[in-house]
């Protein structure tokens, strides 16, 4: 049995977080492997280890000087040394990693050493083996991972009773030259490792006790989510819901290991589990998110037109102008068309010109001020009366619905409403449908 262990940069930010990381991974003996980030920030105003060695690098490319990054860099690694007793000789490591400075010094390389000597102070003080990630994290030159040699690296690099720390973020092409996965990416990394590994259980340290079944910053306290499946989780993220890197899911559902969202400031709450299948059903909603800034480009045809031939020329005006679409709400004669403002704000015009030019279109209407809410549950869609409990709770605090979806597999009712009322509309669901 073995448990994959990540910690983000808020559990590491400083030693009284490593004190409470090393409390964890003794607490149980089946957490053998831990994956970390770079060292987070230790309060709001304070700032990431890797944003300042993104910044460090920007400096040497410009010939800015950069002592002053620098020492805020090696400020954070050698207080967490001394305060912990450490012996790695992060001065030394950090004296040739300045020798190394040209303009020519990889990006890459250089953030990367955040995780690198943060997971080396963790490893002395933990008494975990060091394996650097660019020995097993592999790439194929398009800059995608090579799955299969990364996870027979990872098996040979484990044996069982083995106790492991592979710092997070970044890989290695096969020549060696160190790549960084997207922001957020030791998450990847703790999901690549754990379905190597077929781990029993992928346990996400993070400085929040699991996900929320709303934004605190709409519901006051709003209830933590016990468990939910590895789609609905995908429904709340994508409206909007920020808790995993979006790629972290697939390798770990493949397998079937849960994720475990856990607070390294409150560990002993339960969190959040996410997984395949959901055993809670205690709960009709699983959480509500919404995301503001949609526009909606309604087509009218002719009443004898074929709505067909219309729709697949609007989706491929709308293709040519590289706009991914959202939602198509439709009825009779017309249907909508649904985009994120982002991509359409400096083009919208252009789009409607070309709308214009389809045959046997009577209108083109178009929709600026359109928010999204998402109430997502399980099988809620197949439950009698649950969208009409919704839409009668929001249409009577007087809030109109423009536009009806219905998220894929039945996950999610979607509707629009004006950007201002979004956070009403969250509210009033919440308040009656969350018990
Ligand atoms: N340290 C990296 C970042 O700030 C990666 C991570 O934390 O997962 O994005």
């Amino acid at each position: 049995m073995l448990v994959v262990t990540k910690f983000g940069g808020s559990s590491l930010a400083d030693a009284k977080q490593f004190a409470k990381v090393k409390q964890i991974m003794e607490a149980k003996q089946t957490r053998q492997m831990i994956v970390v980030s770079a060292m987070g920030k230790r309060n709001k105003e304070d700032s990431k280890l890797t944003d300042l060695l993104f910044l460090l690098h920007a400096h040497i490319m410009y010939s800015i000087p950069f002592d002053s990054v620098f020492s805020m860099i090696q400020e954070r690694f050698i207080e967490v040394k001394k305060a912990l007793g450490l012996t790695y000789d992060i001065e030394k490591e950090l004296e040739d990693l300045k020798k190394q400075f040209n303009k020519s010094m990889s990006v890459d390389y250089l953030v990367s050493r955040g995780e690198y000597y943060t997971g080396k102070l963790m490893a002395e003080y933990l008494g975990f083996t060091f394996v650097d990630a660019k020995d097993l994290i592999t790439f194929n030159y398009n800059g995608t991972i090579h799955q299969e040699l990364t996870e027979e690296k990872i098996q040979k690099a484990y044996h069982a009773g083995d106790k492991i720390l592979i710092p997070g973020f970044y890989g290695a092409y096969p020549n060696g030259e160190i790549k960084l996965l997207a922001r957020g990416g030791s998450d990847i990394t703790g999901s690549i490792v754990a379905k190597a590994l077929n781990a029993e259980l992928y346990e996400n340290w993070t400085d929040v006790s699991g996900i929320l079944m709303a934004d605190p910053k709409i519901i006051e306290h709003p209830k933590r989510i016990n468990e939910i499946t590895y789609d609905e989780l995908r429904e709340l993220s994508y409206m909007g819901a920020n808790v995993l890197h979006e790629e972290t899911v697939f390798p770990v559902q493949e397998m079937n290991i849960p994720i475990n969202i856990l607070n390294t400031n409150d560990a002993t709450n339960p969190g959040t589990i996410i997984t395949n299948h959901c055993t809670d059903t205690s709960q009709v909603i699983t959480g509500i998110s919404g995301k503001k800034n949609f526009y909606s480009f309604t087509i009218t045809k002719e009443n004898t037109a074929n709505k067909t031939s219309i729709m697949k020329n609007t989706l491929e005006i709308f293709e040519k102008h590289n706009v991914h679409v959202e939602h198509i709400p439709s009825s009779i004669d017309s249907f909508s068309v649904i985009v994120s403002m982002e991509e359409v704000r400096k083009i919208q015009y252009d789009i409607i010109a070309d709308l214009k030019q389809i045959p046997n279109i009577k209108d083109v209407t178009m929709d600026t001020d359109l928010a999204l809410v998402a109430v997502v549950g399980r099988n809620m869609v197949n439950q009698a009366g649950i969208s009409g409990k919704i839409f009668a709770l929001v249409g009577n605090v007087g809030i109109s619905i423009k536009m009806i979806a219905q998220g894929s597999q039945e996950l999610a009712i979607i509707f629009g409403v004006s950007n201002q009322e979004m956070e009403n509309a969250i509210r009033v669901v919440y308040q009656n449908m969350v018990s």
